[in-house]
């Protein structure tokens, strides 16, 4: 454990000294998202404390399955009255979605690089697979014990967030975690069926759709996929149940990165990225607002779409040459 770490007992002492909770982290909120914020508030309750969850989005629809997800509350501002507000897995206040939480004594724990540092308390680990590695700490630190809810929503959190134990971010301390987990009660069978196998038939049709309209740039190493509103409704699926399609592409050896764009409105274009070992496609969803990890990012633009994905290839092309020789 790292307990060495002064943020982490700055945390504890906070939050033993405090008894209202409010937590959020980052709008769209991935299994991170649910899994950090779920495991943390089950620990505090355990202590006897409140905690209510405050999310401007709702979880994604496979996520219902796991315990607290239901009772996670969708606004767009926080009301009540709460000692501390703690947020996770989100790189600035701005991308909860929610506001409010500037009035209460805020604590910060993130794995994006460039947090902004936004709270009272604020730890910081890029080195984190998941945020919820950190929340892991966190709740040894308290000295809760590792219920079978607490666990299974930092394993949640640590399989989506490796996208299923492939990203570089994974170190010996991420298998450490999840067999403490998995000895806790975790059944990572049952969650992995809850996860990735509990799809609708629109989900499959639209991949397919995406899928058979993908195209490959002229290196023959990224490739390039799409989906608007009318694919969507002619497939009977919905944005949602695009989730985790960008990682099929990476499926194909020859494939270094994906760029995914999902029509807005108009011009407008959420844009995801995804890449193998050391091409890092973070710095080019920064040059356009947005930010994430080496592997995987994505930021919102806007223009003509020809000349956005010409663009943005051409970064990514820069980016494959660019990277230390051999990975
Ligand atoms: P996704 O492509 O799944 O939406 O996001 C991939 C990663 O990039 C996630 O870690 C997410 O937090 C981050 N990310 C996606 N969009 C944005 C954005 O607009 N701004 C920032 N700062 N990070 C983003
Ligand atoms: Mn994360």
């Amino acid at each position: 454990m790292t307990t060495s770490v002064p943020e982490i007992q700055q945390i504890v002492d906070a939050v033993r000294t405090r008894r209202r909770f409010v937590l959020s982290s980052h709008s769209r909120p991935d299994g991170d998202a649910i899994g950090s914020q779920l495991a943390m508030a089950y620990a505090l309750r355990t202590m006897g404390k409140e905690a209510e969850i405050i999310n401007v989005d709702p979880a994604p629809a496979p996520l219902m399955a796991f315990p607290g997800v239901a009772d996670i509350q969708l606004a767009s501002s926080v009301d009540g009255d709460f000692d501390a507000a703690i947020i996770m897995e989100c790189g600035d206040l701005k991308r909860t979605g929610v506001s409010g939480f500037e009035r209460f004594f805020v604590i910060n724990i993130d794995h994006h690089p460039g947090n902004e540092a936004y709270g009272q308390i604020n730890w910081f680990d890029a080195s984190a697979a998941a945020c919820s590695e950190m929340v892991y700490d966190v709740v040894r630190a308290l000295g809760v014990p590792l219920t079978r809810e607490i666990a299974t929503h930092i394993y949640l959190a640590i399989l989506t967030d490796t996208g299923s134990f492939h990203y570089s971010s994974i170190s010996p301390r991420t298998f450490e975690i999840c067999r403490e987990c998995m000895a806790a009660g975790v059944d990572p069978v049952l969650v992995a069926r809850n996860v990735y196998d509990s799809n609708n038939m629109g989900r499959l049709k639209l991949f397919g759709a995406v899928l058979g309209a993908m195209q490959i740039d002229q290196s023959g190493r990224i490739a390039i996929v799409y989906v608007d509103h009318e694919m969507a409704r002619a497939a009977g699926g919905t944005y949602e149940d695009t989730e985790g399609l960008i990682n099929l592409p990476l499926t194909v050896k020859e494939i270094e990165a994906v760029v995914f764009f999902k029509q807005e409105k108009g011009d407008e274009y959420r844009v995801s990225l995804r890449s193998k070992g050391d091409v890092d496609i973070n710095a080019i969803a920064k040059e356009y607002g947005g930010g994430g990890h080496k592997n995987a990012s994505g930021c919102t633009i806007s223009g003509p779409i020809e000349e956005l994905q010409r663009a943005i290839v051409g970064k990514i092309e820069s980016a494959i040459n660019g990277r230390p020789a051999g990975r």
